[in-house]
């Protein structure tokens, strides 16, 4: 006797990939299975098939037909800032109406959250994180990583790590220290000082997170500050994360594969020299289609500190090229309340679509497995496969494209985490949150 039969799915959508994930022309090929059935045991899938052959070789404690609907892995969001307080729906109505030059608004915005992430009480971030999460999770997230990077100091910046690390929620939380994510103003022209102070708090933030990420850009830090704060903190133990060429051609990705970074994050000014270096490491390239959809043409582009307008390049052109390329892609939602004020992969992988021109099985694949490598996690979920973790969504739609054609409506139905029934009917079944059970 099994824990969990799901059964009479009209199609499973497997993700399944190749070790590191999927690239290349496999990007393209998604394993659908007709009628599928999946068969899960203490937390894991054991096996994976048509239902009909699953049901002679199953008796389980729990039935759960999908009746004739979509069957998929969780979603993975592998780079998201949900730890902060207040809001900029203000500002983005300055910048929308041209009221404001968008300028340094980026900067100046992010800095806006700062101040009042600091005057934030623990109990207040954490109550609001939590309230994220189970947005995320009634939308289909099973994973989430979480970054710091709105307290700029140590005392603020350990706060936020020590949110993050006592979130207990049915969505799993991968821990970020970004210490090195803007210049705090009033570090403007202490530069190396701040570079210190972030390179002295990684000690503490070890004990809080996996990853250590910086902002290599030119409104973020240069390479020798990068690679400094990259050296001290691998010799922490920390795996790196890097913000690369957001707003600017800066060698971000370069930077990133060089220094066998877990992930580059945004490229949307990577070079061809960039997407070269990309393909011959592990590093995996996450793309943020929200942050494309938000802001558009109002994302400034800063050469030597002077902004200019966005001439941005081809979004499609430039992202084929590097799938091309044959670098390793994800997608995720950059959830912040600046530039992607939403933690709904539905909408990120919506926007791909649409504004990267991706196809289907791209942005399945970026969803889901390739988003578990981002997190070094591809081994343990991302798919539907035997010995995964059982984190399994069904959608309220027959066919999985359907997920990327429809927009602007929350599609999933229930959601499986760890092989139990978490969400149904679109609601939470217990409550999402360790602390509460
Ligand atoms: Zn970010």
């Amino acid at each position: 006797m099994i824990d969990l039969l799901v059964t009479n799915a009209s199609e499973l959508v497997t993700c399944r990939a190749e070790p590191g994930g999927a690239v290349g022309r496999a990007i393209e090929r998604l394993e659908v299975i007709p009628d599928g059935a999946v068969a899960v045991d203490r937390g894991r899938v054991i096996a994976v098939g048509p239902t009909r052959r699953l049901r002679r070789m199953y008796r389980a404690r729990r039935m759960l037909s999908a009746r004739g609907r979509l069957v998929s892995p969780g979603l993975v969001d592998p780079h998201t800032h949900l730890v902060f307080a207040g809001s900029r729906h203000h500002e983005y109505e300055t910048i929308v109406t041209g009221r404001s030059n968008p300028g340094r608004r980026l900067e100046g915005g992010i800095r806006s959250t700062v101040s009042q992430t600091r005057a934030a009480s623990h109990a207040a971030l954490r109550t609001r994180a939590l309230d994220d999460l189970d947005v995320m999770l009634l939308h289909g997230t099973t994973t989430v990583e979480i970054k710091s990077g709105y307290g700029l100091d140590q005392a603020t910046e350990l706060r936020l790590l020590r949110v993050i690390h006592g979130l207990r929620h049915s969505v799993d939380v991968v821990g970020t220290f970004m210490g090195a994510h803007v210049l705090p103003a009033e570090y403007a022209d202490k530069r190396d000082a701040y570079v210190d102070l972030v390179i002295r708090t990684l000690p503490k933030a070890r004990r809080y997170a996996e990853y250590c990420d910086m902002w290599r850009d030119t409104i973020g830090f240069t390479e020798t500050e990068c690679l400094r704060v990259a050296a001290a903190a691998v010799r922490l133990g920390f795996k790196l994360k890097l913000h690369v060429d957001q707003v600017s051609p800066a060698g971000g990705a370069e930077l990133a594969a060089r220094l066998g970074a877990t992930s580059a994050d945004h490229l949307d000014y990577i070079s061809a020299r960039g997407i070269r270096a990309m393909r011959r490491s592990r590093t995996v390239g996450v793309l943020l289609p929200t942050v494309t959809y938000h802001m558009l043409e109002m994302m400034p582009r800063t050469e030597r500190g002077r902004s200019k307008p966005a001439e941005k390049a081809f979004w499609p052109a430039l992202i084929r090229s590097m799938i091309d390329g044959g670098m390793r892609l994800a997608l995720s939602t950059d959830y912040n309340p600046g530039t992607s004020p939403t933690p709904s992969m539905q909408a990120v992988m919506q926007a791909a679509a649409r504004l990267y021109r991706l196809g289907y099985a791209e942005i399945w694949h970026m969803s889901t497995i390739n988003a578990a490598w981002a997190l070094d996690r591809g081994s343990d979920r991302g798919s539907v496969e035997p010995g995964k973790r059982a984190d399994l969504l069904v959608w309220r739609v027959p066919e999985h494209g359907m997920v990327i054609n429809r927009f602007g409506v929350n599609l999933v139905d229930t959601v499986v985490k760890n092989g139990r029934v978490v969400v149904e009917a679109g609601r939470m079944t217990a409550p999402p949150r360790a602390s509460l059970r």
